[in-house]
């Protein structure tokens, strides 16, 4: 899994943890929702919210000072997965799903399948 900084663009170890470069931790929900969009996974594909060259698009713009652009659909797409998967509870059963990525891998596939079906 790759992640990026939303704010200097360089590579992360989480989409939500502090950034090693700049010092930056998104925070607010539209930040979030950016960071979960600027992440890109080989091992698993319907992860990924945008292609890895989009993904360099964006962190070109954002290393020149530009605000990052998606597509609302996109933005919505990553939205749906990630308040899903916060709506499943407490940070304990976050923290349980972290140690069980495969389940929520699987929760958001349904989640995005879901939101390409109605969504659109
Ligand atoms: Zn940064």
């Amino acid at each position: 899994m790759k992640s990026f900084c939303i704010y200097c663009g360089n590579s992360k170890p989480e989409a939500h943890e502090i950034c090693g470069a700049c010092g930056a931790t998104p925070v607010t929900h539209e930040d979030l929702i950016y960071s979960i969009i600027l992440c890109h996974s080989e091992g698993e594909p319907y992860l990924n919210f945008l292609s890895l060259e989009e993904i360099e698009a964006l962190r070109e713009e954002i290393a020149k000072g530009n605000k990052m652009e998606v597509s609302p659909q996109v933005f919505n797409q990553a939205q749906e997965a990630f308040s899903a998967v916060k709506s499943m509870g407490s940070p304990p059963l976050l923290n349980k799903f972290a140690r069980h990525t495969s389940r929520l891998h699987i929760i958001i596939l349904v989640l995005v399948l879901l939101g390409l079906i109605f969504g659109a």
